[in-house]
């Protein structure tokens, strides 16, 4: 049997800043010897109409047009076709429509009996997960990347889940209120597998398990590598911290800003940043020679059509290296999704599969603004953060120190820039 696991991208087209999706590493070890695996990321290769016996999709909200595509194409020629990811996960019954099997949640307990019954010639309509693997005994296996372009990036997990539960965000109602981690001596292994000088830590928080910390950061400092992770704000009150993470080989820290105003903060549910100073955080994590790539939403109802150009000089002024000014997207499964509707200020029915939506617009109606101010801010604030005048302006106060910081600034603001200018105002699927 031969089975082609498939990443789809916006609508098609490759993108420049595609990492390698985690998924294909976890499905090569839970797949039985004897059942090949195709594996096409369509942000780095084409898909086309490439032979196999099934066709396995995994599909967000962006991608999930494009999914559906690709899913009619292979059941028109008679290949059946399995959705899962965390769209899937969240409209099970949408997906449904474009597919034999839906599979809702993780694939650790699911993929297995996916790929049974897929040989039995008796697939069914769903495969619920647990969602509770015992992360202790997921393998990764890297090798599945080879051939693929991707950036000279390594992918990482040490956990899964988050402690926090912002209403603009999935992980939560997606992984539950459990916060699961590797073993330390697992994640070296995988480290050590990874070819790749520079890690990207693919947890929404690595700091989910304080017993484990030493262990982990000794192992980062160990195997010699440059990584990059996520923290929430309260990880940077540590100056100890933050410089023994430098120590050990980190360049970068990602924090979710967010919003500067204390009522957005409270609606979206992030007390965390409530709590914070935000320039005393700023400052830790310059202090202790770290990079800071800050993330921000921008469309709750304390903004307005000038707070995405404020957020980049803010963070300009501040020297974050890379800065990402989202509008705010009511994605389904999240909190804010079910408000905005039962408040009837959702612009479509189903954005993410409608005609008329293109990458950027507004979902939904603002309190502050009309969906354009908030779509056209957000664009302007991206372009001028990321015009080459803006980047090169930028680099002096990045903290981007040695040779290396350097050049990941450089490729990282520049990667940005080309992904933003591809995808403003694209069509999906
Ligand atoms: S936005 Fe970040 S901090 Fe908030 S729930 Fe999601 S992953 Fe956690």
């Amino acid at each position: 049997m031969h089975i082609c696991v498939i990443k789809p991208s916006l609508s098609s087209k490759r993108t420049p800043d595609a990492l390698p999706p985690l998924l294909f590493a976890i499905l090569a070890p839970l797949t039985p010897k004897g059942v090949e695996l195709t594996f096409l990321d369509e942000n780095v290769t084409a898909v086309g109409d490439v032979p196999c016996d099934a066709a396995a999709i995994s599909i967000d909200t962006f991608t999930a047009k494009r999914g559906y595509a690709l899913a009619d194409g292979f059941r028109a020629r008679g290949v059946p076709v399995i959705i899962g990811g965390m769209h899937a996960t969240f409209c099970s019954d949408e997906a449904g429509l474009h597919a034999d099997a839906v599979v809702v949640g993780e694939a650790e307990d699911t993929w297995p009996t996916v790929v049974a019954d897929l040989q039995a010639g008796s697939l069914a309509a769903r495969y619920v997960s647990a969602n509770n693997a015992d992360l202790a005994a997921v393998e990764f296996d890297y090798s599945v990347y080879e051939g693929l372009r991707y950036p000279p990036v390594g992918i990482v997990q040490f956990s899964r889940g988050c402690r926090f539960n912002c209403e603009f965000c999935s992980i939560s109602a997606f992984y539950g209120k459990t916060l699961r981690t590797r073993p330390v001596a697992a994640v070296a292994r995988s480290i050590r597998q990874l070819p790749r000088r520079l890690i990207f830590f693919a947890d929404d928080n690595l700091f989910v398990d304080s017993g484990r910390l030493d262990d982990l950061l000794d192992a980062l400092g160990r195997h010699r590598r440059r990584w990059v992770c996520q923290i929430s704000i309260d990880v940077a009150k540590d100056q100890v911290l933050l410089t023994r993470m430098r120590k050990c080989g980190c360049i970068m820290a990602i924090v979710g800003f967010e919003s500067l105003t204390a009522g957005n903060l409270r609606q979206m549910h992030k007390a965390v940043n409530l709590a914070a100073e935000y320039d005393d955080a700023i400052a830790n994590i310059r202090q202790a020679g770290l990079m800071l790539y800050g993330t921000f939403v921008i469309g709750y109802d304390g903004d307005t059509p000038d707070t995405a150009g404020a957020l980049a000089a803010w963070a300009k002024a501040r020297g974050l290296a890379i800065a990402n000014f989202n509008p705010l997207i009511p994605t389904p499964g999240t909190d804010l999704y079910t408000r905005l509707q039962a408040e009837g200020r959702l612009l479509f029915d189903r954005w993410w599969d409608d005609p008329s939506y293109r990458y950027g617009d507004t979902a939904f109606r603002p309190a502050g603004m009309t969906p354009g101010q908030l779509a056209d801010s957000c664009r302007d604030a991206r372009y001028g953060f990321y015009s080459l005048r803006g980047i090169l302006s930028r680099l002096r106060g990045a903290n981007a120190k040695g040779l290396v910081n350097i050049v990941v600034f450089l490729l990282m603001n520049l990667v940005s820039r080309r992904s933003i200018h591809q995808k403003q105002g694209g069509r999906l699927g």
